[in-house]
């Protein structure tokens, strides 16, 4: 089989160190790459230094970064196929994260051509008469992106696109079970007219990525994963600008007002299970008012039975396999461990593999793992309320705070959830696992420190560099 090749300084280029890529429903062989050796690493990040000399215009990165959303556009089905292969996400999720990605990157030419500074007046202090400021925001330099397996290529697309918008040389650093996806990113960028140096991608294993984060050539570490890795990385390197995009084991609340049960049924149903809910923003808990909860417990229930579980390259498959056997015995695990607490299996429950059944749990205790800690698998706990405070009380106690979906229609509980509940995004009348690519998205507590989504990230890239101007 072909070994695809890493980028060193925009350029392709491979190693001895063979990585095989395996698909996680079966096992077989679903391409190859190498991992970058130290050389090549420490080239990779000489490159990123000089590039960061270099101010390259708004023009000129806007034209990458759309060339980049073209070209991702026009290969869709192949790179779709492609993160079925390494991930198992079924294939009309990969198709919807294609299609993110590549709004991810014309969204970030768009903010490339915008992005600025401002003006200040200084002189609303008489001392500052004649004085104004120019607030101009430039790189803080080489930025280190580190991606999950969960979301291979539009993951990769948060750390790279707003690097590339900003004119910030960035290196990066997929996760070992799916950097096939990453890479082919890698070959669409290594066409487009950008310097070498302004990106390096580059497969590296976990146990020599420390030594990544702590290079002084990268002055920015942005990080998309789990928390006990994000903390210790904070923890590593507090002097450098981290940004940590963390898990959650986020909460739909339904609130006594809500009546359209069957749309909060089936996006519940379907948020936590696509991906088999490896999302940090997957449905996980779910907080239903009592007059509520036994006809949507039913409803969701039947739901999820309902669901298509098979081939992820079917078109018609709703949930794959987990990333692992392993990944699936935790969540076992877990489920069993819910169970010896008291909680009941509405449906699911049983594991084949890689692969674990769509479950819905009730009563679960909160100190069992499947309520208080991020399942990441396709299970939901389901909970009674006996009003929308005591529900978001519930959500507010937890150790995370990444999204909360907030089913109500009057406008004084969404204002007041939006205001009481701790989390990154409080999204109405949806599932917490809405997201759009441009908004602010990342979390409170332990979900993590600072903000993705476009404009957010470029935020992060840079810092604020200020000209005063005197006897104006
Ligand atoms: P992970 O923490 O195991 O790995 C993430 C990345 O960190 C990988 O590239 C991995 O190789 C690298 N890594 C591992 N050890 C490292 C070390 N010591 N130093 C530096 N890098 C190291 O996470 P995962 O299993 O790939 O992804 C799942 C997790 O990611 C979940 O917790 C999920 O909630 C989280 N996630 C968060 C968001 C978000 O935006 N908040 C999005 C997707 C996933």
């Amino acid at each position: 089989m072909v070994v695809t090749p890493f980028y060193v300084a925009g350029a392709p280029e491979t190693s001895d160190d063979v990585l095989t890529v395996r698909h996680p429903g079966d096992g077989r062989e679903v391409g190859r790459t190498a991992h970058a050796t130290p050389e090549q690493v420490d080239r990779a990040l000489d490159a990123a230094v000089e590039a960061a000399k270099e101010s390259l215009p708004a023009h000129a990165r806007a034209a990458a970064l759309d060339a980049v959303s073209r070209s991702l556009a026009e290969r869709a089905d192949a790179v779709a196929r492609l993160i079925t292969g390494e991930n198992g996400k079924p294939l009309k999720w990969a198709r919807a994260e294609v299609g993110r990605a590549v709004s991810t990157f014309r969204w970030a030419a768009e903010e490339a051509r915008r992005f600025s500074g401002e003006l200040q007046r200084l002189d609303t202090d008489p001392a500052a008469t004649g004085r104004i400021a120019l607030v101009r925001r430039v790189p803080r330099g080489p930025v280190l992106g580190i991606s999950p397996f969960n979301f291979p290529l539009n993951l990769v697309a948060h750390k790279v696109a707003p690097a590339i918008a900003v004119g910030a040389p960035i290196v990066l650093k997929p996760a070992p079970a799916t950097p096939l996806s990453a890479l082919l990113l890698g070959e669409i960028l290594a066409g487009t007219d950008l310097p070498a140096g302004m990106f390096s991608i580059l497969p590296v294993p976990n146990d020599r990525a420390p030594g990544l984060v702590a290079d002084p050539r990268l002055p920015v570490v942005s990080f998309t994963g789990s928390g006990p890795v994000g903390w210790q990385i904070r923890d590593a390197v507090p002097r450098k600008h981290v940004t940590l995009e963390l898990g959650g084991n986020a909460a739909a609340v339904v609130c006594a007002d809500w009546t359209d049960f069957e749309w909060a049924a089936s996006r519940i149903a379907t948020f936590s299970n696509y991906q088999a809910g490896q999302s940090c923003i997957a449905v996980q808990r779910v907080l239903i008012h009592a007059a509520s909860y036994d006809t949507l417990a039913a409803l969701i229930t039947e739901k999820v039975r309902g669901l298509k579980d098979g081939d992820p390259f079917d078109e018609e498959t709703e949930v794959g396999p987990m990333i692992s056997a392993a990944a699936a015995e935790r969540v076992e695990a877990w489920v069993a461990e819910a169970v010896a607490a008291g909680a009941k299996v509405l449906t699911g429950g049983t594991r084949d593999g890689a692969r674990f059944a769509p479950t819905v749990l009730a009563d679960v205790p909160p100190e069992a793992k499947a309520w208080s800690e991020e399942v990441f698998g396709p299970v939901l706990a389901l909970s009674r309320v006996g009003s929308d405070d005591e529900a978001f009380d519930q959500v507010n106690a937890s150790e995370y705070g990444l999204q909360a979906g907030v089913f109500t229609r009057d406008v004084t509980v969404a204002f007041r959830a939006a205001r009481d509940l701790k989390v990154g995004g409080v999204i109405v009348g949806d599932v917490p696992s809405y997201r759009a690519d441009q908004m602010p998205y990342g979390g409170t507590k332990g979900s993590g420190v600072g903000r993705e989504g476009l404009r957010s990230a470029m935020d992060d890239y840079t810092e604020p560099r200020t000209l005063v101007l005197t006897g104006l």
